[in-house]
């Protein structure tokens, strides 16, 4: 007897631990014909799985089109499942914005299909796939099982192209890593960012170049787009989240070529006060501190280069 409750006990864990690692994916209606999977303005836990960004898709006549895959096999293949069960469409294409692991690790479950990302993001996931791999399962633990690095499997030639009744344009930019690619769907005038673009959520800045980020900003506010989805926090109808964006990056900029003229150590860098404009914004204080660990250094040795000798 006791060992058949101890049976029914395991059988009973099991299934509670299976039921455990289900995204709880939503997905919301921004445009026509198109859907935002929206995560939380969090840091990657155990508790939401990576679940931490947005994905999205576009219902075309032809087929859905998937732009990010999320941050394990796992998510993958519930968003795959999702799309297929809610619109009777098979996926046909995704888009990979760019190669940091929150947005791409879903790709094994759509490795049958082209995945198409800028070169340089290829050569990213290939190159450090491994890394962020071996990081994402010590943060989010039994949520990667079985997770492995699939890159994106075709090069996404700029441009437009119509895809089952939608004009999609293919936009290349730099700056929150070195390739960014943004989707602008000229029939609903839907602009999908990646992570150019932070709404209430701090940017996170390990491959970060700030003066190509705020360049590629200017660029994206030149788009005629009627919604704008950003990489992490809420889809808008307006511009504010690329204004965030840039004032944020704006203030790290100026904090950290300060503190580098005044020689101050990285401690005293992380203590720099947040401003009231970006109190409200999710991890901010995290934010910062990683931001002065990968972007100081290079700062400070910039000011310990001997002046050049006058001529
Ligand atoms: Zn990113």
């Amino acid at each position: 007897m006791k060992r058949l409750l101890g049976i029914g006990l395991l059988a009973c864990s099991i299934q509670l631990s299976a039921a455990s690692f289900e995204y709880p994916l939503q997905p919301q209606a921004i445009a026509p014909d198109t859907f935002v999977l929206e995560g939380k303005t969090e840091d990657f836990s155990k508790e939401n799985g990576g679940y931490i960004v947005n994905a999205a898709y576009i219902v075309t006549n032809d087929g859905v089109v998937v732009i990010d895959t999320g941050p394990s096999r796992r998510f993958g293949e519930q968003q795959r499942a999702l799309i297929e069960k809610a619109t009777g469409k098979r996926v046909i294409r995704v888009y990979i914005t760019h190669h940091h692991p929150d947005h791409f690790f879903g790709n094994q479950a759509f490795a049958d299909l082209p995945i198409y990302a800028l070169p340089e993001t290829i050569r990213g996931v290939q190159r450090e796939g491994e890394t962020f791999s071996n990081n994402m399962y010590r943060l989010i633990g039994d949520w990667m099982r079985d997770t492995s690095v699939v890159a994106p499997n075709q090069e996404a030639k700029l441009g437009r192209e119509v895809i089952g009744g939608h004009e999609l344009e293919l936009l290349a930019f730099k700056g929150h890593t070195p390739a960014d690619l943004a989707v602008f769907d000229h029939t609903t005038g839907v602009l999908f960012a990646g992570d150019l673009v932070f709404n209430q959520r701090a940017a996170t800045t390990p491959h970060a170049n700030i003066v190509d980020w705020l360049a590629s900003l200017e660029q994206l506010l030149k788009l005629p787009f009627k919604v704008l989805v950003p990489g992490h926090g809420k889809v808008t109808q307006n511009d504010q989240p690329i204004a965030q964006t840039r004032a944020y990056l704006v203030w790290l900029q100026t904090i950290l070529q300060q503190a580098a003229a005044n020689g101050l150590d990285m401690n005293e860098v992380m203590a720099t006060p947040i401003p009231a404009d970006f109190k409200e914004v999710a991890l901010a204080q995290n934010e910062l501190n990683r931001s002065v660990a990968h972007l100081y250094p290079a700062l400070e040795a910039e000011q310990l280069k001997p002046a050049k000798q006058a001529e």
